[in-house]
């Protein structure tokens, strides 16, 4: 079969699977509210569904697979799916982003299972910041976890910090530094306005160029890394060799050449994170819908596929949260936490 792509002749290869909308902290940037709607559980994909879904995409041509969360740890007996995924020698890139919580004790277990790379978010270096940030008391955890990954025969970890001005921006360098240290490389990402947001206003947004002039003024001069990749993140590399990630989604969005989409934990498909409407392919798959239907409903969507949200996003005048918490409650699909960031 032809390559499948988009009406931007964008490949479909990049899968994120979120395991679960449930999190066990609640960041400011994410999930600020005291309550919510959470999906209902008899809805929720299980492993088998997954894999078999999973299946479908690797056969147009999906080879890069994410879990994804909420918080994917949160999902008992994850391991168990990464096997199953992991037995798929198509998939090329088996990776998950997790709040690194719950790590300490799932590590070996998940490299054993077969998981390739572990992303790990990580805003603040400061215990304090960091409990007032997510109203929740785990740094510790959160470092031990960053800790085990090593020791359980990880490479390639990557940290993602989500930049917010006069919260966090003054940690940039330190968090580099952490993450030399602890055999990772950092990267940061502009503060997005995308659902879930709520508390999002553009005078929060360090951009790239801020962050890379800061650094400069710190370190001298600093060299892009050039390689060809789809990834999000545009490298840099310090006068020391140490490189280092920007995510800049805000100010310089990459939708060009976005090639990924996003599967949530009850079985429905965003073609975009800013997508406000996703294709239910739990519906179909419940419904009796063998692959051959399935491939054609993931087709014909992603042929037609137009989006280019944060180009969009860039730009709307006067620039506001993505959707305001009425939305949200009627609709908790909109919520980044719920089709995984
Ligand atoms: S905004 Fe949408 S199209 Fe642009 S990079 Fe993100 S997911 Fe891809």
């Amino acid at each position: 079969m032809a390559a499948l792509a988009d009406v931007h002749g964008r490949r479909l290869r990049n899968l994120r699977v979120s395991v679960t909308d449930r999190c066990n902290l609640r960041c400011g940037y994410c999930m600020p509210e005291e309550e919510y709607v959470w999906l209902p559980r008899e809805e929720i994909l299980h492993f088998g569904e997954i894999a078999a879904l999973a299946d479908v995409f690797l056969d147009l041509g999906v080879d890069k697979v994410r879990l994804t969360g909420g918080e994917p740890l949160l999902r008992r007996d994850l391991p168990r799916l990464v096997a199953m995924l992991a037995a798929r020698p198509r998939i090329a890139d088996l990776a998950m982003t997790t709040n690194g919580i719950l790590l300490a004790e799932h590590a070996a277990a998940l490299k054993a299972a077969g998981l390739h790379r572990v992303t790990v978010s990580l805003d603040t270096l400061d215990p304090d910041r960091f409990a007032r940030l997510t109203r929740r008391p785990s740094h510790a955890q959160v470092l031990e976890g960053i800790a085990s990954l090593a020791p359980a025969g990880f490479t390639g970890t990557k940290l993602d910090t989500v930049v917010i001005r006069d919260v966090n921006d003054g940690e940039l360098a330190d968090l580099i530094e952490f993450g030399t240290r602890a055999a990772a490389e950092v990267r940061f990402i502009e503060y997005m306005d995308v659902g879930g947001a709520t508390r999002w206003s553009p005078a929060q947004v360090v951009s790239r160029q801020e962050m890379l002039d800061r650094l400069e003024r710190r370190y001298g001069r600093i060299e892009p890394v050039v390689e060809t990749s789809t990834a999000p993140a545009d490298r840099f590399r310090l006068p020391d060799g140490t490189t280092f990630g920007i995510i800049a989604s805000t100010t310089a969005p990459f939708c060009a050449d976005c090639d990924r989409s996003r599967l949530t934990a009850d079985g429905i498909w965003y073609l975009c994170l800013y997508a406000t409407r996703g294709i239910d392919l739990r519906g179909p798959f419940r419904g009796g819908a063998g692959p051959d239907e399935l491939t054609a409903l993931i087709t014909g969507a992603w042929r037609a596929r137009t989006d280019r949200g944060a180009e969009a996003r860039l730009a709307v005048g006067n620039r506001q949260p993505l959707v305001q918490i009425g939305g949200l409650k009627r609709d908790p699909h909109l919520e980044m936490h719920t089709r995984g960031g």
